[in-house]
């Protein structure tokens, strides 16, 4: 048998379609450019990975939740800098119309900036223009009823400090996590979901004593480096990318990307900035509020620092289903080829952790099937399955991760059992119904 990693997006945006995990925004209009919509199995696997993510932050006694506005204040965004700072120059080829941003640009032979698709160097003078969609609150378009469609969550949980701190008596260190949408109006989206321009982000803001943070920050990298270890993304597929002096963004102090090695080749898949003083203190000064916090132990005041954990939640869900594809390629007898498909992700991610397919249509073993079913979907996300050949309906569940397919047979109407057929080994073991929920919960645990 010979294994085939996935190599290239477009392959696994055909299976996500197919299989019902991603369409296309607006398909029937055409679609809309670099937006997207999880279907059936692609949602409950989004909320799979959210849950993982979520209990992997909330569980710890030192972190607590919060789920704020998208509309926040519109100073909030003065505040932190993204309304001077978040924009991009961009620059317009008067030859071929081509708008690009300025560091896209290449170069001509006399060393000016020149069109990179025409290569003309008759361009317009970069404009900045700012990433934040803008929309108006109340029934008036003017500019004073301008708001933002927030570019980050983090924001929202820095305006919510003192509301979480207090509320929630915490000492530092502590951190608040936090899942939402983020929008951002990007110049080059695409490459599937891995850059789109209405995302979900799950963030992690840590406040910690000042001094303490460089501390943090190396604790931070390992926390989630591990993370990844554990929910089974390949070592060899992920690395550290340390930010140079002029990568650094306006508020860090240091940062790292975690990045993985997608098919279209590394990319940042989450960051860790050290994030200093710098929002509590902007938010202190725009909004003349104190936001300091009260050291009972030493009597003093101070503002925390921050140490960030920033992951895109599409871009997770897009590493998971680069890194758990797998082609494998058999040689049949006849000397024909057989290829299988199977996302070979955890069944934490799994949408379907148990298919139950009747051999056939007989209504005894519908009859049956449905009760094995019902046997198991209280806890676990069990799909019935009766259309097509049960080699077809083995396939697709291997093409959707499915851990384990149970099948319901003419013998199980005597013996009282059934086969169930393992995903990545495809063994099969006869089992009892007494006995079904306990081999499920074991074999899940294993994989
Ligand atoms: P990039 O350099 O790729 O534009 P960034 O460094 O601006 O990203 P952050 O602001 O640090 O990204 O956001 C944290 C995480 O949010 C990123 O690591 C990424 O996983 C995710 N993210 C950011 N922008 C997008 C986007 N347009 N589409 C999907 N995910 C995104």
């Amino acid at each position: 048998m010979i294994e085939r990693d996935l190599e290239d997006l477009p392959t696994l945006v055909s299976l996500c379609k197919r299989r019902g995990f991603i369409f296309q925004s607006s398909e029937i209009y055409g679609g809309l450019n670099s937006c997207w919509d999880y279907g059936p199995l692609g949602a409950q696997f989004k909320f799979n990975v959210k849950m993982s993510w979520w209990k992997e932050m909330t569980r710890r006694q030192d972190i607590v939740g919060l789920d704020a506005a998208i509309l926040m204040h519109p100073t909030v965004w003065k505040a932190s800098g993204h309304v001077d700072g978040f924009s991009d120059p961009l620059v317009d080829c008067t030859d071929c119309k081509t708008r690009f941003r300025e560091d896209h640009g290449g170069q001509s032979k006399d060393g000016k900036l020149a069109c990179p698709n025409c290569k003309s160097t008759n361009l317009t003078e970069p404009r900045n223009f700012n990433l934040m969609f803008e929309t108006y609150m109340g029934p008036v378009k003017d500019d004073a009823g301008i708001v933002y469609l927030r570019p980050e969550t983090a924001q929202g949980i820095f305006v919510n400090f003192l509301n979480v701190q207090t509320s929630m008596r915490k000492k530092l260190p502590f951190g608040i996590a936090q899942i939402g949408k983020s929008f951002r109006n990007e110049i080059t989206p695409g490459n599937f979901t891995f850059r789109t321009r209405e995302f979900e982000q799950m963030e992690m803001q840590f406040f910690v004593k000042p001094g303490m943070d460089d501390e943090w920050f190396e604790n931070w990298k390992k926390t989630r480096m591990s993370y990844y270890d554990r929910i089974g993304l390949r070592q060899e597929k992920l690395r550290f990318h340390p930010h140079g002096e002029g990568e650094l963004a306006h508020y860090a102090k240091a940062a790292f990307d975690v990045e993985y090695n997608f098919p279209i080749g590394w990319q940042e898949l989450e960051g860790i900035h050290n994030r200093t003083d710098f929002d509590l203190s902007q938010h202190q000064e725009f909004s003349g509020k104190k936001l300091e916090y009260f050291d009972e132990a030493a009597k003093e005041k101070f503002l925390p620092y921050v140490i960030e954990t920033a992951v895109g939640c599409d871009r997770l869900c897009l590493a998971v289903l680069c890194d758990s594809y797998r082609e494998e390629v058999r040689q049949l007898e006849n000397g024909k080829e057989d290829t299988r498909v199977v996302l070979r992700f955890k069944p934490e991610f799994a949408p379907i952790k148990a298919a139950v397919l009747p051999l056939s249509k007989k209504p005894q073993l519908q009859e049956l099937s449905a009760k094995v079913r019902d046997s198991l979907i209280d806890q676990w996300d069990v799909e019935y399955d009766e259309a097509g050949s049960i080699g077809k309906r083995y396939r697709r569940q291997d093409e959707v991760g499915t851990p384990l397919c149970i099948t319901v047979d003419f013998d199980s109407l005597e013996d009282n059992a059934v086969t169930v057929r393992h995903r990545d080994t495809m063994e099969q073991d006869r089992v009892n119904l007494d006995q079904l929920r306990g081999y499920v919960a074991e074999k899940l645990a294993q994989f």
